[in-house]
């Protein structure tokens, strides 16, 4: 019964989720397997619910601890976001932290889904990316990357609904000017709700896309 009504109250919490934490059996000598389960922290629940608000599909994701600097906490495992008038399909995307999901949420529908609109006539159906956690270094040093707590994401391109494909490797330096437009664009708009933003003119590492992240202030190339 207890079981249960932890598994209700988180449904009831994430609302507009696609999925919700499943809910362990009981330990008894006859069960042989059991689900994993866990029961998100408040401060978690919070940005949760805030997520679940931009309608965004998600399924919150158990705490770990790899050692050596890296680790997941308070992470989903985002499914899609919502644009204006559709859904936002995300690809390559593995964890990434629930407060980095919603900012990442607010800026491609307010940011990139508008941008593709009004720039270049068609709005954004799906964002390529190259994922969200990842237990490594800050390219070329000793230090660990943002990408090593789930706090960072790496976004590469564009799907629009008419089908183009707008990379960051080919489109910001590129022949279109509307599609230079819509990348400054929209890396301008990232830079005002991330705290660092990385992209082509950074350097050569970041040629083929834009790295998001939370923590920093206003660091933004
Ligand atoms: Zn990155």
């Amino acid at each position: 019964m207890r079981y249960r009504a932890i598994f209700l109250a988180s449904l009831a919490l994430l609302g507009g989720c696609s999925a919700v934490p499943q809910a362990r059996a009981p330990q008894k000598s006859t069960v042989t397997r059991s689900t994993q389960t866990f029961t998100p922290r408040p401060e978690a629940r919070q940005c949760l619910a805030s997520l679940g608000a931009t309608r965004a599909a998600f399924t919150p994701l158990p705490d770990q601890n790899y050692g050596a600097g890296c680790s997941r906490v308070n992470t989903v495992q985002l499914a899609s976001l919502q644009g204006d008038q559709a859904r936002l399909a995300l690809a390559n995307l593995g964890p990434v932290a629930c407060p980095l999901a919603e900012t990442l949420a607010g800026w491609a529908r307010f940011g990139v889904d508008r941008a593709a609109r009004q720039i270049l006539g068609s709005p954004l159906v799906r964002i390529e990316t190259m994922g969200g956690y990842a237990c490594r270094n800050v390219a070329g040093t000793s230090r660990r990357s943002a990408h090593a707590t789930a706090n960072a994401v790496d976004v590469t391109a564009f799907i629009l609904a008419d089908g183009r494909r707008i990379s960051v490797l080919n489109g910001w330096s590129g022949a279109s000017a509307a599609e230079r437009r819509f990348l400054t664009t929209i890396h301008a708009s990232a830079c005002k709700r991330f705290g660092t933003v990385l992209g082509p003119a950074y350097n050569a590492a970041h040629r083929d896309h834009l790295h998001l992240e939370l923590s920093g202030s206003a660091f933004c190339r």
